[in-house]
Order: structure tokens, then sequence, then C-alpha cells
């Protein structure tokens, strides 16, 4: 049997303390974290900064495999809805989402919040948004029905 393994260092929070396991003395790390968040102007400072440096937006809830986190800018939504009308798109404005239509049961809906847009299946849309923002991550049937014949890109894991 060897003992176990004590490897005293100091406290990565810069306190100056010496941590007998692990790489915080207890609490230090929450310190350490409130403490980086105050510097900078709050964790969602802390998200753009780290965002920048990264280039890439960083998912807190880990979408993993083929799913992955969308968010249509109210810029990308405009340029969006400008290529869907020279497909033949027509859009009208409703309360929670922009809505294009081409002919019957042909159509596309891109919601106002920017986290979830649904195209009718194997329609010009329904190609083009997968230009945009890559394979549909959404379930294909939410409430049934209607919803098994659109495509759906979201933020969230539905
Ligand atoms: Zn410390």
């Amino acid at each position: 049997m060897t003992p176990r393994k004590i490897d005293p260092k100091p406290c990565a929070c810069g306190c100056g303390q010496t941590t007998k396991t692990g790489t915080f003395l207890p609490g230090h790390d929450q310190k350490l974290r409130a403490a980086i968040e105050r510097e900078v102007g709050g964790l969602e400072s802390l998200k753009e900064i780290i965002e920048g440096i990264i280039g890439h937006e960083i998912e807190s809830i880990p979408s993993g495999g083929k799913r992955r986190g969308l968010l249509v800018t109210p810029e990308l939504s405009g340029s969006l809805q400008r290529s869907l009308n020279e497909l033949g798109y027509q859009f009208e404005k409703k309360a929670n989402y922009m809505h294009g239509s081409r002919e019957h049961g042909d159509s596309v809906f891109i919601h106002h919040s920017g986290l979830r847009v649904r195209a009718t299946k194997y329609s010009r849309a329904a190609n083009l948004l997968r230009a945009y923002l890559g394979q549909p991550n959404g379930s294909a049937s939410v409430h049934g029905g209607e919803e098994d014949r659109l495509d759906t890109w979201t933020s969230s894991d539905e």
C-alpha cells in the first residue's frame, strides 16, 4: 500500500496560503471567480471577452453530437429574408416570428428571438437555411402533425 500522496502547493487564487490537496483552498475558487467577474463587470462581460479570444460562442448547456447553438441575429435574419425573398417567399410579420410563404404548404418561420427557425422540409427555404445554419438540430415532431413537415433549427435542446 502506498500512502495517499500529499502534494502541498500554493493556492491558485493567489492568496499566498498552501493547499494540502487540490488547486484551491476550500471556497477560494469561488472567491477568485467573484473577483474576476468584479474586475470585468460581470459574468456576461467575461463571456464576451473569452468569446472574442476563442472566436466562437460559449455554450453553457452542452449541445453535444451534431446539435449546436443557434443565434440568428437581426442582421442575419434580414439577410435570410432577402435571400428567401429572391427565392419567392413573401414575408409577413407575426407576433413572435416572421412568416415567409411561397405557396400553400411551403413556409419558413424565423422567430424574433433568433433562437428558432423552421422551414418546410425539402423546400427551397430548407435548402437555403442548411447553407446558412447547417443541418437542422431540432426535434422533427415537437407537437406532431404540422411539425413533422418542418425542419427545425433551434438553440435549445428541445
Ligand atoms: Zn486562496
